[in-house]
């Protein structure tokens, strides 16, 4: 579902987000669970594209609810696999592959599919990538250490993975989870308030389509502290009953 010139939605991809940049060659944003890589590669061919015309697949950052389905995704188009160096690890025998902060690191029980991920090429923060009109990898370490925003510099989307989330019409923080930085957070929220982007395309929630940066910054005046578990918790009942996104910190 297209819900700016050249961005899409990619229906169908379910608890997180993956977004499909739409231009002479396309990218995508993150790729759901495992089965979404399937939900990709069919909408890629719903919009009358073929899968060799993908050229990037880019990574928010390395939680497996944003990178399942890159395999399938990647195996298919040849994208290259574009994520921070700080959400990799190195793979034996060369290369570095996404690799899986806190919990899923420490899980006792084989993860199969995150096992078979591509080799990553690393970026930094600052560089621009040359799809559509360039791509601004902004570096937020907090949600995770390699955690990035992409921003589309040319339509001022933000692509903001877990750092933060909308829905629709307010912007929210995301609740600390294994592997979260508090001090990291907080600073790059400062920075991402201080920069110019009107939409914001979460890792969750509804995207919001105007007014981003400064809806940020007012978020950032208003409540200076970032969601705890304890509100977001206790704001579970009222979610739930209101069908509120179950993301991000209380309304
Ligand atoms: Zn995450
Ligand atoms: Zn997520």
């Amino acid at each position: 579902m297209e819900i700016l010139p050249g961005i899409h939605t990619i229906p169908g991809v379910k608890l997180s987000k993956a977004y499909l940049i739409e231009g002479e060659t396309l990218a995508l944003v993150d790729a759901g669970l495992p089965w979404h890589g399937r939900t990709v590669l069919r909408y890629i061919a719903s919009i009358g594209r073929k899968p060799e015309e993908l050229s990037h697949i880019l990574v928010t950052h390395s939680h497996p609810d944003h990178t399942g389905g890159i395999y399938r995704v990647a195996k298919k188009t040849g994208a290259a696999v574009v994520a921070h160096g700080d959400d990799t690890r190195s793979r034996r025998g060369g290369g570095s592959t996404l690799g899986y902060m806190g919990i899923f690191g420490a899980l006792p029980v084989p993860m199969p599919f995150l096992g078979r991920m591509p080799i990553v090429t690393p970026v930094q923060d600052g560089e621009l990538l040359s799809i559509g009109g360039g791509i601004r990898v902004i570096h937020t370490p907090g949600h995770t250490d390699g955690s990035v925003c992409f921003l589309d510099e040319s339509t001022k989307t933000l692509f903001s993975g877990d750092t933060i989330f909308s829905d629709g019409t307010r912007i929210s923080r995301s609740v600390p989870f294994f592997g979260y930085d508090d001090q990291a957070y907080r600073n790059s929220l400062k920075r991402l308030a201080g920069m110019d982007f009107d939409a914001v395309c979460g890792g969750h929630g509804s995207p919001l389509l105007d007014g981003g940066a400064g809806i940020l910054g007012e978020l950032l005046d208003a409540r200076p502290d970032p969601p705890t578990w304890g509100r977001f918790l206790m704001s579970m009942p009222r979610r739930l009953r209101r069908s509120l996104p179950l993301t991000g910190e209380d309304p």
